[in-house]
């Protein structure tokens, strides 16, 4: 299947994207690392007179450490963060979830603004940054903007971005020194689109849990972050044995499709969640991860 013809332009700065995007944005799509988008073209599920090239602003390539914040530019490859020692360090749930992402070849193209822009409800980096707490920068030529993450989707593939809005850059904020963590998921094979999972930390009160924080994929159409009540203040020891259900079940309400209907899938994501809460307590206790 081929894509109906487009014209196509390759900027070099931010300026001139945000210019096109003012002029053409409704008629425009922006290109990353074309992972999605390119495979939607060449279905017709999109049909753009003017693709922007993102490859060519380098300035949206940036990763590094800012005041204790983990600056990721929209344009920073997948693999390129799953690679960073400076983000295993500190934020060691982002390269667990990277790992589940396709394949080594579509992290490669792949961006992580490009996973976030296109908001797929199975995809792992929405979620685990949303569990991180990051923060979306976002630029049009009306001016400049930063969105929580728990604003910034808004329904299956989609976000509060306009069609003149470029996302420009994440910040996620500093680590609470020696939270536990772990991330789960499950898919028929791995690099498919994950059929549930979860990603849990743990902030630590000496032995004591501080705060338990779940981020759960697949289980509606935007990720879902939930805090877990019933964990605070109990032995991290004794959070393995910790039914969760009660408090995330009414959260989930997962989108059926040919790869499992709801009740499937709702009962793959409570098992993940569940699973990653055991590995996140595994790792203080120094009981193996499952
Ligand atoms: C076989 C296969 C398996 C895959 N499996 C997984 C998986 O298991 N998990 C997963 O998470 N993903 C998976 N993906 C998707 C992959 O992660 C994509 O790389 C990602 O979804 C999109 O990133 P991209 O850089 O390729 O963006 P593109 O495809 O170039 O763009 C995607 C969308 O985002 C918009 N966009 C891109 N950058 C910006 C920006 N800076 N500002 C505003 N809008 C922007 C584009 O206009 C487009 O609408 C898979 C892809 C393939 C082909």
């Amino acid at each position: 299947v081929k894509p109906r013809e487009f014209e196509y332009v390759r900027p070099t700065t931010v300026d001139d994207v945000l210019a096109l995007l003012a002029e053409r944005g409704d008629d425009a799509k922006l290109l990353a690392g074309g992972q999605s988008l390119v495979p939607m073209l060449n279905f017709r599920l999109t049909a753009p007179d003017l693709l922007i090239d993102l490859n060519h602003v380098a300035s949206l390539r940036l990763l590094r450490r800012v005041d204790g914040w983990l600056r990721i530019g929209a344009m920073t490859r997948q693999s390129t963060l799953e690679a960073s020692a400076t983000a295993a360090e500190s934020w060691p749930l982002l390269r667990a979830a990277l790992r589940w992402v396709a394949h080594p070849p579509i992290r490669n193209r792949g961006t992580v603004g490009g996973s976030v822009a296109h908001a797929d409800p199975a995809a792992e980096l929405p979620v685990v940054l949303a569990t991180l707490d990051a923060v979306f920068h976002v630029a049009s030529a009306r001016g400049r903007r930063s969105v929580p993450a728990a604003e910034f989707f808004t329904g299956n593939l989609s976000t509060v971005l306009e069609t003149d809005d470029l996302l420009e850059r994440i910040d996620v904020p500093p680590p609470v020194d020696g939270t536990l963590w772990a991330f789960k998921e499950f898919a028929r094979r791995h690099g498919d689109f994950a059929l549930g999972g979860a990603a849990a930390t743990i902030v630590r009160d000496g032995e004591r849990c501080a705060r338990l924080r779940l981020g759960l994929m697949g289980a509606a159409t935007v990720p879902v972050v939930a805090d877990i009540a019933a964990a605070e203040g109990r032995e991290i020891g004794s959070l393995a044995e910790l039914d969760v259900t009660d408090e995330i079940g009414d959260l989930i309400h997962p989108t059926p499709d040919l790869h499992g209907d709801a009740q499937f899938r709702r009962r793959i994501v409570l098992a993940m969640a569940h699973d990653a809460v055991r590995d996140a307590a595994a790792r203080a206790t120094g009981e193996p991860l499952s």
